[in-house]
């Protein structure tokens, strides 16, 4: 196929919706094939794996739940057996829980870190170890938030796991910089997704914060997808270590309270 990722195979988790479901259509599109993965309803995983069939490229779908370390690894197995390699891996599954500091419940703390931080973590663990096995390079990238950075008070634990996945980014590029794996994050600002299904039916809470957007609007799934596409291809070879944001300017617009 042509394009920029063609030849290329890309593992995207949480692909049956939101950024995750527009990253691996924009890949598919650049000629990759890909892993999709749910972990809930199949739905939006067939739906995923139908407009990347109607682009002409291969996708399979594979359920995990990536807050399981088994899970992970069971995930990068299945997609390297059935495409024979894995070249890209996004790590993109989210999930956020708001409350009161005072209120998290243990179990609250386990979901959003689980699935925010431990999973990336040993998603990509599996990953590597398949990379450096074929001897082939390798791409990670994280799909953190501008929350790795900025305070969201009430989201202590979203706060928490996009931090530390922050640094263990930056940690992973050092230490497989040298085994041709680059890791870098994408941190999207206010995004129109599922996720804010709340907030963009909230005029008094969108409002203000659409103030605070130096250009004026959220952003789009397309928006994300085109800079995920751009950090997996081969232009982007010397580019690793680093946090790349899109957040339509919210980030220099923000003072510390
Ligand atoms: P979304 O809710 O549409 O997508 C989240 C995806 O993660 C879904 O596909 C869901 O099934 C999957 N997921 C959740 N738990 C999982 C698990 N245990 N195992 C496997 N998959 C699981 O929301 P989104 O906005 O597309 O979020 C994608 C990523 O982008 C998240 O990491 C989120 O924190 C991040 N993000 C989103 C925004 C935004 O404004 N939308 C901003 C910053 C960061």
């Amino acid at each position: 196929s042509e394009g920029k990722l063609a030849g290329k195979v890309a593992l995207i988790t949480g692909s049956s919706s939101g950024i995750g479901q527009g990253i691996a259509i924009r890949m598919a599109k650049d000629g990759a094939d890909i892993v999709v993965n749910y972990s809930g309803h199949i739905e939006g995983a067939q739906e995923t794996q139908q407009e990347i069939e109607a682009l002409g490229r291969k996708a399979f779908i594979v359920r995990a739940d990536v807050s399981k370390v088994a899970e992970c690894q069971s995930l990068v197995q299945a997609g390297w057996d059935q495409f024979g390699k894995i070249d890209i891996l996004v790590n993109n599954a989210g999930v956020e829980k708001g409350s009161d500091f005072v209120d998290v419940t243990e179990a609250d703390y386990d979901l959003v870190l689980d699935v925010n931080l431990k999973g990336p973590f040993f998603t990509t663990q599996a990953f590597v170890k398949r990379v450096l096995a074929a001897k082939i390079p390798g791409r990670v990238i994280n799909i953190s938030s501008v929350h790795e950075d900025m305070v969201f008070p009430h989201f202590a634990s979203y706060c928490a796991s996009k931090g530390g996945i922050r640094m263990l980014m930056r940690d992973l590029a050092v230490e497989l910089g040298p085994k041709n794996i680059t890791v870098n994050n994408i941190a999207p600002g206010a995004i129109i997704t599922p996720i804010n299904k709340k907030l963009l039916d909230d005029k008094a809470k969108l409002d203000p914060l659409l103030a605070n957007i130096p250009l004026g609007r959220m952003g789009s799934i397309d928006d994300v997808s085109a800079l995920a596409a751009f950090l997996a291809s081969d232009e982007a070879a010397y580019v690793t270590g680093s946090t790349y944001f899109v957040d339509g300017g919210l980030m220099r617009n923000y003072h510390e309270q």
